[in-house]
Parts: C-alpha cells; structure tokens; sequence
C-alpha cells in the first residue's frame, strides 16, 4: 500500500537493530538492507527504547546485553505501554537465554550468538508475518468492550464475545475512530470494500448484529439521518 500515513501507523519495512557492538550492527544493517529493510541502529537500551518510541519501526533486533539498559527491560518496558512490535532477541549467553524465557510476554523469538545475518532476515521475516498489518497499539477499549487486533477477538468486561469476520470489521473500523460519525455508504466502502455490490441495508444489518451480541455495552450509536460512530455508552 503506498500514500501518506498517519503518525500513528507503523513505518512498513522499518527495523531497529539495538545491539552495542559495531561489527555485528553493520552486518546486520547490511543483509536486512539488502533484503529490502530501512534499518536504523541504536547502540544503547535507552537509545533502543526511545527510538521504537519515534520511529514505530515494523521489528526490533535486540541485543540482551547492552549498555544502559538490559534488552528484557527494553521489552518490559515496551510490552507494559501496549507496544507490541515484534521482538527478535540477540543472545551470547545461557543465562541470558533464561531472562528471555523468563519473560511473562514479549519475547518473540531469539537467536544465539554468534548467529548468521541470513537467519536473522529469515527469522525478522516470519517474526513480520506472524505480527500481521497491525503491529502497534493492537487493543481498543470503549467502556466495557475491548478488541484485540492480532488475536481478532472481542470481549465484554473479560467475556469473550464471538463476531463473523465482517462483524469484527465493522466494530474495528468504528472503535479505531472513536466519535467519528461515518455514512452506510462510508462504512460499506471502508470495511466491506464494495460499495457497489450492497445496499447499505447491510451495514444497519451487521450494526443490529453488533448490537445484539455486545448488549449494552456496545458503542456503537446511530447518528440520525447520517450513520454511525463508536463511542462510549
Ligand atoms: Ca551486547
């Protein structure tokens, strides 16, 4: 897809390396960049953190070892604001192998030094394919009703709730605007893509569907003589 971006979006195709020792950085630089990657590289914990932060890259190489700032704290510190960028770990060390384990989330994968820079690309790749299109800020909450991006699932106050695929494309589509009214023939453009071949009775359809499996909490209210926007109940 190309076109402008929001700030928000994940840069595609970015990869921030976070590793402290010269020589591995430029290796990895070179074969990420050759397979087509824009790579940016840090070389502290403090440096890695603020520059996911900024730069919203697509994965993160992160050496264990770094100065600053451990590459688990870096994880943990990003896992707990709700980034969650696909984490290749870089590790030299059995013992740094068990602090990746032992995280309680975030550690995608890990590669043990001294590693091939062609395994990286491999592994940065599956690590892409796995996080999907939505790799940042992947839950959106209004009130009650939470929706996770990657694992596609909806919830009410923890209750799991189930949607057909085009009910959670409309939900999504709506939470991801919050307040913003959108017409029938705007949401049957946006999330059904084919706006010619319904009528935008199908979108008042899949909205009473919606409704009738959130209850009240659903956020989706009807603008009168214009469409629907998601907002708090
Ligand atoms: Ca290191």
């Amino acid at each position: 897809m190309t076109g402008t971006r929001g700030a928000d979006a994940p840069t595609r195709g970015l990869v921030l390396v976070v590793e402290d020792e010269a020589a591995i950085a430029d290796v990895l630089r070179l074969y990420l960049t050759r397979d087509g990657f824009q790579v940016v590289v840090e070389h502290t914990g403090p440096a890695g953190l603020e520059a996911v932060r900024r730069l919203r890259p697509a994965a993160i190489v992160l050496d264990v070892g770094l100065p600053g700032m451990d590459g688990t704290e870096v994880c943990r510190r990003l896992r707990s604001d709700g980034d969650w960028t696909p984490i290749l770990f870089c590790t030299a060390r059995d013992d740094e192998i068990d602090r990746i384990l032992g995280l309680e989330m975030g550690a995608d994968d890990y590669i043990t030094k001294p590693f091939s820079p062609r395994e990286v690309v491999a592994r940065v790749r599956v690590a892409l394919r796995h996080a999907g299109p939505a790799t940042v800020g992947d839950t959106l909450t209004i009130g009650q009703v939470s929706l996770d991006r990657s694992s596609r699932r909806v919830s009410v106050n923890g209750e799991s709730v189930d949607l057909t695929a085009t009910e959670f494309d409309l939900l999504e589509y709506l939470m991801a605007h919050p307040s913003r009214v959108f017409s029938r023939e705007q949401l049957l453009s946006e999330v059904w893509g084919y706006a010619a071949m319904v009528g935008t009775r199908t979108v008042d359809v899949h909205v009473a569907q919606v409704r009738a499996k959130l209850g009240d909490a659903s956020p989706i209210r009807t603008v009168r003589g214009v469409g629907y926007a998601a907002e708090a109940t």
